[in-house]
């Protein structure tokens, strides 16, 4: 296959030789696809302003990583052995933490058209219809490598054209490739019809043998539900079915999501699932931008997380984030791209800047929410949404090494002020220096260090001509 060009296999040939092919188990050394990622390294990053997001910020700061995990964050740290890497005018933090994105079809990046026929909807439902498995493939990498260079180290994979099961490993093959922290959850295929559940013992075996999937527990496996598909019977999905889906993912033990907005009516959806007795602590209610006060409190009451992606709340005209509002009541936060058939990309610097605006325009409020409190939605507070807030989030001895090295130096960072206001009013991907997903470094010096990105892009073009010809589309 020309997806394993020659570069690659002989960037993986010379880390099995440095490692010392003889030494390596058999199964790694039949593994050329877990060979393509950089190592797990001995680094230690010196002299960087460090926001840990567990307290104080450090000025001069070194954070020390040792194979995956956050070994110790101080100043002037003894790190014997470690490769130095120089943190001078970087800002380093931990990496951002996406919370719900249809990186399937990043391949029909803005494409959303202006006209009722070429609606997100629509044109999601007429081009995932006519997707084969490797355009899931070819959607969800483009996506992984446009998260890595945007700082994202976590991903929720919101899979809902799994047409198959080859569906879905095709879109597990790019999150592993990629070498993300990420949540795949599976879930319906596009005009998946409402009298059918979702391939239920698809994910019973996804779940059995989910240990071939991980990628070293990187990986974990979720459901994506479509609801209770709104209040009109003749189209709404049947009791019967909701029900079997939420049990088997429940009694294997699985995290739920589920959008409350859409195409369907927005209003009373997560009243009707409190009333079904669905809510829960394992569910995520995605956008929840009409709920009401009272469902705000269900949410609470339940334990349950919301995820906002404010870019694509607003161009579909779902209406705005009640950020400030959820934030009040307790409800765990977390912040996400959803589609870039809708937001065109994955920048979440940008949607951090949003969120702060929009929250401070509805209170007309210049003090409602700081830069501070949006920088740990999208980092520490966006992981315990996840539920992974005691892996990763913030820096602290002891967790994974997913952090981020931002460089101040660019024209539009010029000059060092309030780190945090940086951050979420200025900051862009392109000011991304350096990218570390569990001790991995897959971005450096502003490249990515395990992706080809012109490939990428070139046979993401490639499948989505394909593509809207096979549906013979504008
Ligand atoms: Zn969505």
């Amino acid at each position: 296959m020309t997806r394993i060009d020659r570069r690659t296999i002989l960037r993986g040939s010379a880390a099995l030789g440095a490692l010392g092919l003889a030494g390596l188990p058999a199964a790694a050394a039949a593994a050329p696809k877990a060979a393509r990622l950089p190592e797990r390294g001995n680094v230690v990053i010196r002299n960087a302003y460090v926001m840990t997001m567990e307290g104080a910020d450090i000025a001069n700061g070194d954070v020390h990583v040792k194979d995956g995990v956050i070994v110790a964050v101080g100043t002037k740290l003894n790190a014997p052995g470690a490769r130095a890497i120089s943190g001078d005018g970087m800002i380093v933090l931990p990496g951002l933490v996406e919370t719900h994105w249809h990186m399937w079809n990043t391949l029909l990046r803005s494409m959303s058209g202006e006209k009722a026929e070429h609606g997100y909807f629509r044109t999601t439902a007429a081009l995932g219809r006519v997707y084969q498995a490797d355009d899931m493939y070819q959607g969800t990498r483009l996506a992984a490598a446009e998260a890595i260079n945007s700082g994202i180290t976590f991903v929720h994979s919101w899979c809902h054209n799994i047409r198959s099961p080859d569906y879905a490993e095709a879109d597990l093959r790019a999150l592993k490739e990629a070498g993300l922290r990420a949540r795949f959850s599976y879930g319906a295929m596009q005009a998946h019809p409402n009298t059918e559940p979702i391939n239920l013992a698809d994910i019973e075996r996804l779940h059995r043998e989910w240990a071939g999937y991980s990628n070293d527990g990187l990986i974990s496996l979720g459901m994506a539900w479509r609801g209770q598909g709104g209040n009109n019977p003749a189209t709404a999905v049947p009791a019967e079915i909701y029900t079997r889906e939420i049990e088997t993912a429940r009694r294997l033990g699985i995290p739920i999501t589920v959008h409350a907005s859409g195409s369907r009516p927005a209003a009373g959806q997560v009243d009707r699932i409190g009333k079904a007795k669905l809510l829960g602590k394992d569910m995520q209610i995605v956008h929840a931008t009409v709920a009401t006060k009272e469902e705000i409190e269900a949410i609470k009451a339940a334990g349950a997380s919301v995820s906002f992606s404010p870019f694509t709340e607003l161009r579909i005209g779902f209406g705005l984030p009640q950020t400030a509002e959820f934030l009040a009541a307790g409800v765990p936060v977390g912040l996400s791209v959803d589609t870039v058939e809708l937001s065109g990309n994955a920048d979440m610097f940008g949607i951090m800047k949003l969120v702060q605006n929009v929250a401070n325009g509805r209170s007309e409020d210049e003090f409602k929410l700081t830069a501070r409190r949006v920088l740990e939605l999208g980092t520490i507070e966006g992981a315990r949404s996840m539920g992974i807030g005691d892996k990763v989030g913030s820096l602290k001895p002891g967790k994974r090494a997913d952090l981020i090295m931002v460089s101040t130096r660019d024209v539009n960072l010029g000059v060092f002020t309030d780190p945090a206001h940086m951050l979420v009013t200025a900051a862009a991907p392109a000011n991304v220096d350096t990218v570390m997903v569990d001790g991995r470094i897959l971005k450096r010096g502003g490249k990515l260090t395990a992706m080809n990105a012109a490939q990428i892009v070139k046979e993401a073009a490639a499948a989505n001509a394909a593509l809207r010809k096979r549906a013979n589309w504008w």
